[in-house]
């Protein structure tokens, strides 16, 4: 060992020494010794290793306590980070689709800080189960006769083919044995739940007898998937639920669907594509029918089954329900988020989902124009900043045509550049409340129509 390195070695601060320092003292107090200690360890381990390999102390030598915070920060960060969201999806899966109700936040935390009657009946009549009192209000907002709740749709789906049709074939038109996403496929679902596929028609085109020639003896079940996140287009043909369920009353076989998204307001009322409403397919006489709380409901992740008194009996007894039951808390988000929808007249108040789909793009323009001029200032030497028209998206599956007319800042590079769109990305995700945008067409889109936190973001990015 030189003498060089002997005495860097002996400027390297004793842990014990450095806890009593008074820099340490707020730090033990947030973090406690354990944590601080094994920090501490980690950054003397760091030292020497960068005295025997350079000769020199690290940087952060400086100020041991700053740094120790610094690494307990990015150790203690949550993993689930809250962000803005101006990707232009409103429905975005993997940033947690929809945003919950005051109410629902509400209800959550009740829920989560009290004793709550979850299948405790203070009447003494009798509740049965857990879905109880979500089951009324979900038959009073659809017509069923009954309702099962699970962990979300694609539970819901799993449910209803074990405990109706194990053993047992299910006839589904080949232009619906779709995927979702995150290994979800329909003939995937049935195998598992011991059903045996029986597809029918073809790819683009399937009719009405293509089921009645596939209805035998063994059949269980006449199937409809809503393809929700692609559409064939040109020579097509699919069988409407209202015919599927007269033939199914007809030859004595029940049918059920998968709706995926399904709203239980008409979004054409409010300027938005249509999506296919649970009660339509109720009232045409669909023996179950199952949907997601956390896509256009606008509600907790779960799966929500509605229909007929005698199956969803059989889905509330089977062993499955024990496993995909729900929670309290997604039940109390879940009564709370249907209870605004019997007050539809100030759904687009309440409800957050509905609030951001129905912004107007006048509205979201505003607001670019609105946040430009500051950004032009911070950003002018490497971008051109522009508000300008964009088309958002639903997601989670809704139509993926059907696109939102709204506004966003893009930011382009002076230089042309693609390298520098992707650095203004990461900067912006490494943010302590991370952006993220969306980049095509040699820019860099911030999509406004989920922003509601104006000055947040404009502290974010004025950085
Ligand atoms: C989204 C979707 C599912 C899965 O629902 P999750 O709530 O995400 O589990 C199943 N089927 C269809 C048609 C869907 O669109």
């Amino acid at each position: 060992m030189t003498s060089q390195t002997s005495s860097l070695y002996s400027q390297l601060p004793a842990t014990d020494r450095l806890l009593r320092a008074a820099a340490f003292q707020p730090v033990l107090d947030s973090y406690g010794h354990s944590q601080v200690v094994g920090i501490l360890r980690t950054l003397q381990d760091e030292a020497r290793q960068t005295i025997r390999e350079s000769q020199t102390l690290p940087d952060w030598c400086a100020d041991w306590a700053k740094e120790t915070v610094s690494r307990l920060q990015s150790r203690t960060q949550s993993a689930l980070r809250p962000v803005y969201n101006l990707s232009g999806t409103v429905l975005h899966t993997n940033l947690g689709r929809a945003l919950q109700a005051q109410a629902a936040v509400d209800a959550v935390t009740q829920a989560m800080q009290s004793p709550v009657t979850l299948e405790y009946d203070l009447d003494g009549a009798g509740r049965g189960h857990r879905d109880r009192a979500l089951a009324d209000l979900l038959c009073q907002l659809t017509g069923a006769e009954d309702a099962c709740i699970v962990n979300n749709n694609a539970a819901a789906v799993l449910l209803m083919l074990a405990a109706t049709a194990a053993g047992k074939e299910v006839v589904v038109s080949r232009g619906e044995l779709v995927e979702i996403g995150g290994a979800f496929r329909i003939p995937d679902v049935m195998r598992q739940a011991g059903c045996r596929l029986v597809e029918v028609g073809a790819t683009n085109r399937t009719h009405l007898k293509d089921y009645r020639q596939a209805v035998g003896e063994n059949t269980a079940l006449l199937m409809k998937v809503h393809t929700s996140n692609y559409a064939i287009e040109g020579f097509t043909k699919a069988v409407e639920e209202t015919e599927l369920a007269a033939l199914g009353e007809e030859l004595g076989v029940p049918v059920i669907a998968d709706l995926g998204s399904g709203s239980l307001i008409d979004l054409s009322e409010y300027g938005l594509p249509k999506e296919p409403m649970p009660q339509a397919l109720i009232a045409a006489g669909v023996s179950l029918v199952s949907f997601s709380g956390d896509k256009l409901l606008g509600g907790p992740q779960a799966g929500i089954i509605v229909g007929k008194r005698a199956l969803i009996e059989r889905l509330q007894t089977h062993p499955l329900k024990r496993a995909l039951r729900a929670d309290k808390m997604t039940l109390a988000a879940l009564e709370a988020t249907l209870r605004l929808y019997l007050h539809p007249e100030t759904l687009t108040e309440t409800l957050p989902t509905l609030r951001l789909l129905t912004r107007s793009a006048d509205a979201i323009n505003e607001q670019a124009q609105r946040l430009l001029p500051a950004l032009q200032a911070r950003y002018e030497a490497e971008f051109t900043v522009q508000a300008m028209p964009c088309l958002s998206q639903i997601g989670s599956g809704s139509l993926p045509v059907d696109r939102l007319p709204g506004a966003a800042l893009a930011f382009t590079p002076r230089d042309g550049r693609g390298s520098r769109l992707n650095a203004l990305a990461e900067r912006w995700r490494a943010l302590p409340k991370p952006v993220i945008g969306r980049i095509y067409d040699g820019r860099l889109w911030l999509d406004l129509r989920c922003l509601e936190d104006e000055a947040g973001l404009m502290e974010m990015l004025l950085q």
